[in-house]
Formats: structure tokens, sequence, C-alpha cells
């Protein structure tokens, strides 16, 4: 029998609890010169949270904010406009059904 596809999966740490998972249990949240994109095509560095059922682990993404996990995340400072996009982000794609 093959070996599942899932098995090579490549894991990421969640910046919010640390938790290791595959990748598409995490959400991947870029910052590129265009801004902040959730879970989308982009060439930015890459940020990952925890996939919830209906979009970001709301837990993960408070505690990430927190622990200024994203700034070390895009190795850059990260200006409370651009969390307040992140939050309304998540939150859009959580209403999506
Ligand atoms: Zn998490």
């Amino acid at each position: 029998m093959r070996r599942r596809p899932e098995a090579s999966e490549p894991v990421r740490s969640c910046i919010g609890c640390r938790t290791r998972r595959p990748r598409s249990a995490l959400v991947r949240i870029t910052r590129s010169a265009r801004g902040v994109t959730v879970d989308g095509a982009s060439d930015g560095r890459g940020a990952w949270l925890c996939r919830s059922a209906d979009g970001v682990a709301t837990e993960c993404l408070d505690a990430a904010i927190t622990a200024r996990a994203f700034a070390r995340a895009w190795r850059a400072d990260v200006a409370p406009s651009e969390y307040v996009t992140i939050r309304e982000m998540a939150a859009r794609r959580q209403r999506v059904h």
C-alpha cells in the first residue's frame, strides 16, 4: 500500500500556541509590500496560526498578538493598524459560509 501523501507533509509551528502541525492544519498569514494576506498566495514571510473549523483559531490569534509573535515571524515591526487588519481578515474568513 502506498504511503499517504500527508505523511510527508511539511510541519510548521503555530505562532500562537507553538503547536507543531502539518501545513494543512494551519493558516498562513503573510506580509509583503502589498500588505497582509490571510491564507492566500503571497511571496512575503509567513506566520502560521492554527486553523479552526471555520477559519483562524481565535485563541491562537490573540496569543500571537499578545506575544508579538507576528513581529518575530516577519522579522519586522508590526503597526497596531496591521493587527487590526489581521483580526478583521481572520474574522471575515470565519463568517464565510
Ligand atoms: Zn495554535
